[in-house]
């Protein structure tokens, strides 16, 4: 039987949906605008894809976007001035740093000089920390999206067996958190596991975040297993014309749709979600900062 598509384009949709009502609500009841600072550093051109889309979508759905655009050599000292102008800033509620910054600064550093309570990457060393003893925190966009799309799908996950591969700060590692907080058996698979596929085969919840294009063939996948790709890999495809490319998850989308019970596309599964996320963070950052009862089900 053919999997179920997890169409993460169309709930993605539905998130920015509830988003933008909670900001509605928060403009009538409390005449408050979440706002979300995001800053790049550098003319990486994939960075600046992502921050025009940030920028838009925040703008969609009724929220202040304030694009910070610094030249690829700023000094350390002048960044770190910007975050602490950003953090004194009531009217900012998330501020993001597009990663990955330019060699001469120290991302941890910049990252974790960010107000925890603004840091609606989920990327502080305090997030972590708080993530992993249970506790409310920011959380990674990206993982909390994957999260919300197993839990609407599911219902309850709990109890379940779930394999990430990646172990990522960005991804696997706060992934292999949220399922740990949601119940499930887990297993973090790395570059060194020992027999990934049996490791794979044994998973009811496959969660791919590695960056190897179609690495996960169908015949590891667990029959009925739910697989989320998180992958998102550039190849060529002559197929579509001289010099062509399209995109392709870690998974082996074809084989592992004929044996999975639920899968994500690649493009159109996880990949959507990660914005939307963003605005959720955005405004839960700022229902928590002005004591407001925070959204429910936008945060994990
Ligand atoms: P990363 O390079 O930081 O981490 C990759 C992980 O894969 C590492 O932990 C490594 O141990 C593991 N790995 C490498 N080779 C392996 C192998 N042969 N077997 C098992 N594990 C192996 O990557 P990342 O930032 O976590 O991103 C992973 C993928 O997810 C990339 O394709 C990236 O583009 C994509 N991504 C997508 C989104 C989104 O919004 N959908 C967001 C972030 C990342």
């Amino acid at each position: 039987m053919a999997a179920e598509i997890i169409d993460g384009k169309a709930f993605a949709a539905k998130v920015r949906g509830q988003v933008a009502e909670h900001v509605a609500r928060l403009k009538a009841d409390h005449d408050l605008v979440p706002g979300l600072a995001v800053v790049l550093v550098g003319e990486d051109p994939a960075s600046q894809v992502y921050v025009r889309s940030k920028g838009k979508q925040t703008l969609e759905v009724g929220m202040k976007s304030v694009e910070h655009k610094l030249a690829v050599d700023t000094s350390e000292a002048d960044l770190l001035a910007l975050i602490d102008q950003l953090n004194r800033d009531d009217s900012i509620h998330g501020i993001l740093v597009q990663l990955p910054l330019p060699k001469h600064l120290d991302e941890d550093l910049v990252i974790n000089a960010i107000a925890p309570a603004k840091d609606v990457d989920g990327f502080h060393i305090s997030n972590v920390g708080l993530l992993g003893t249970g506790q409310k925190s920011m959380v990674p966009c990206t993982p909390l999206g994957c999260l919300m799309m197993l839990r609407d799908y599911h219902g309850s996950i709990s109890g379940m067996d779930a394999v990430v591969i990646g172990r990522s700060n960005i991804v696997g590692k706060p992934m292999a958190q949220l399922l740990l907080g949601d119940s499930c058996t887990v297993t973090i698979a790395h570059s060194r596991t020992k027999d990934l596929p049996e490791v794979v085969r044994r998973a009811d919840i496959v969660v791919a975040a590695v960056g190897r294009p179609e690495m996960v063939p169908g015949d590891w996948i667990k029959p009925g297993a739910t697989v989320i790709d998180v992958g998102i890999n550039r190849i060529d495809a002559p197929e579509k014309g001289a010099g062509k490319t399209r995109l392709v998850g870690d998974v082996h989308y074809e084989s592992a749709a004929a044996r999975a019970g639920a899968i994500t596309p690649v493009p159109g599964g996880v990949g959507p979600m990660t914005i939307a996320c963003l605005l959720a963070n955005t405004v839960t950052a700022c229902c928590r900062a002005n004591g407001i009862a925070e959204p429910e089900g936008l945060t994990a």
